[in-house]
């Protein structure tokens, strides 16, 4: 009997060390794109806290096609990012880069779509929904003027 109740405490401890660590449920592959997120986030004056938010974060099939990404809220799981395995393993850095930036867009700032659009058609933000009419723009010289507007909410 007191065995067990060592046994249990134990657990319990490691449990709370774990916490302490917000990104403790993202994969490892996902989480440099998530700190990459909080740091463009920190360079812009925009303090996003990850122990309020916290992330979940999973490469897997997506069966849904077209869609690449998804942020989803449950009990279990408050703010769950999911990115596709088929284009994750395909994608360059900026492409893994735009998508886990849009979910957060969604999970952590709470953005919803937006399908602005230059004279040209270009899309002018991360937040289009890619069934919209802009076409994406996504490169290494026009990555700040997306990221000053991701973070200018
Ligand atoms: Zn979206």
């Amino acid at each position: 009997m007191l065995t067990l109740f060592i046994s249990l405490s134990c657990k319990k401890e490691d449990e709370l060390k774990e916490s302490s660590d917000p990104l403790v449920a993202v994969e490892s592959a996902l989480k440099p794109y998530f700190i990459r997120f909080t740091n463009e986030a920190k360079t812009r004056g925009f303090a996003v806290d990850l122990s309020s938010h916290p992330l979940t974060g999973i490469i897997s099939d997506i069966p849904t096609s077209q869609v690449i990404g998804q942020c989803s809220y449950s009990n279990e799981n408050p703010y769950k990012v999911t990115i596709d395995k088929p284009f994750w393993d395909k994608a360059s850095d900026l492409g893994k880069e735009f998508v886990v930036f849009h979910e957060l867009g969604h999970c952590v700032l709470g953005r919803a779509h937006d399908e602005s659009m230059d004279s040209r058609g270009f899309c002018l933000s991360i937040m289009r929904s890619g069934t919209g009419n802009c076409r994406d723009s996504y490169n290494s010289t026009t990555r700040k003027a997306f990221l000053d507007e991701l973070f200018s909410e």
